[in-house]
């Protein structure tokens, strides 16, 4: 049996696996790239904030933003309502734009990371769990929902002079899943690979000191 083994994701040089206190990294000898950190959240802290956003991501998708009354009109706007009017506008690239990195990448990012975790509960991660692991680290740099969040409250100040603005449920979902992801996208990834790791089959390596 060989000692679990980590690889550094910059330099690929290879490291005995060490445990670590909570809040803390360890870094790769040759290169001072991080390696992988301990989490103060355990497993069921991190499944437990992973499916509270998915439920608040259903709240937020599926009820208004906003509410507009102008005029004594009311108009309700959903974010796919939204998207779907830009398109309608003739702003197919920003139509795409803010699905993809509102809508479809935080899905994604979710739904991985609850598969991963859900894998790594049961004690035996699947072949899937390296590709989808690998997958999830590319796609992180892709959601914006921060920004998106930043659009929205800029836009409904500067609408605020021209219409009666009633923030909608989804306003507030929103919100709130923006600091839901701020926290789970400040969860080091390689804790999961450390996690994961353990019961993973590897082919024997050379450890190096
Ligand atoms: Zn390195």
């Amino acid at each position: 049996m060989t000692e679990p083994l980590v690889a550094c994701p910059e330099c690929d040089a290879l490291h005995r696996r060490r445990a670590l206190a909570p809040g803390t990294k360890a870094r790769c000898v040759r290169c001072r790239a991080v390696l992988y950190r301990r989490s103060y959240l355990d497993l069921d802290h991190q499944l437990a904030l992973v499916t509270a956003a998915i439920l608040t991501y259903m709240i937020a998708n599926c009820y208004p933003i906003v509410d507009l009354r102008i005029q004594g009109r009311l108009n309700s706007a959903t974010l796919a309502g939204s998207v779907l009017s830009l398109w309608q506008e003739g702003r197919e690239s920003v139509a795409v734009l803010v699905f993809v990195t509102t809508l479809l990448f935080p899905l994604i990012d979710l739904g991985a990371l609850l598969v991963l975790l859900l894998l790594i509960r049961r004690g035996r991660p699947a072949a899937a769990f390296s590709p989808l692991l690998r997958f999830l680290q590319a796609l992180r740099p892709w959601g914006m929902i921060e920004v998106f969040m930043l659009g929205i409250v800029v836009s409904l100040v500067k609408l605020s002079n021209m219409a009666q603005v009633l923030p909608g449920i989804a306003l507030w979902a929103f919100g709130t899943l923006t600091v839901l992801l701020a926290v789970i996208l400040s969860m080091d990834l390689h804790n999961l690979w450390d996690v994961g790791e353990n019961a993973i089959k590897r082919p024997a390596a050379v450890p190096q000191p």
